[in-house]
């Protein structure tokens, strides 16, 4: 039974493509792919969530995003400058799902205060992915010595987190209560 040992060792160990990365900075030039495409996605996509919002100061804050995310996609384009790089974005499975799951979540919602409560939780499942992405990012460009490119990442990541901050004080300060108010007695 010698094939079933071997088997049971390989069994569930992924095999790598021909192109797989052979080192930090492939797998960093990867993650960027996959970051810029995350950010063109939700470029076209938060327009829409903007429209849908109905509290002004929500929709204030994703159509101001929608300019940070313009500068970010810039941040981003001068990186693949600086490493002789194309900026051709490779798909972001995860955006991808993130956007359809906040589209999802506008159907399931009545418009007004509760599918604002809706964007507001689908938002944040949107900022806490780039703030992981970013994090990593800046970690990989340290590791690999490029101080520059980790300095512009930086600044992006703090405007993913400030992102964050706006949308948790939205909730708390009145989103979240105007939906509860809408539930049945
Ligand atoms: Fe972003
Ligand atoms: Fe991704
Ligand atoms: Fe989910
Ligand atoms: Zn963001």
């Amino acid at each position: 039974m010698k094939s079933t040992t071997k088997n049971s060792v390989t069994k569930g160990i992924v095999q790598p493509k021909s192109a797989a990365a052979e080192g930090l900075s492939e797998l960093f030039k990867d993650s960027l792919k996959d970051i810029i495409y995350a950010e063109r996605a939700l470029l076209k996509s938060l327009p829409k969530m903007a429209k849908n919002a109905a509290a002004p100061e929500l929709k204030t804050a994703i159509e101001e995003h929608v300019a940070v995310t313009e500068g970010q996609v810039q941040r981003l384009e001068q990186i693949f400058e600086l490493m002789g790089e194309s900026s051709r974005g490779k798909k972001c499975e995860a955006m991808e799902g993130l956007i359809k799951e906040g589209e999802s979540i506008m159907e399931e919602t009545q418009p007004g205060p509760v599918r604002d409560a809706g964007i507001i939780a689908a938002s944040q499942k949107i900022e806490h992915y780039e703030i992981a992405s970013y994090g990593t990012l800046v970690a990989f460009a340290q590791t690999l010595g490029e101080d520059k490119i980790a300095g512009l990442l930086g600044e992006t990541l703090e405007e993913e987190k400030q992102a964050d901050i706006i949308l948790t004080e939205s909730a708390y300060n009145s989103i979240n209560f105007d939906a509860a108010s809408e539930d049945q007695q």
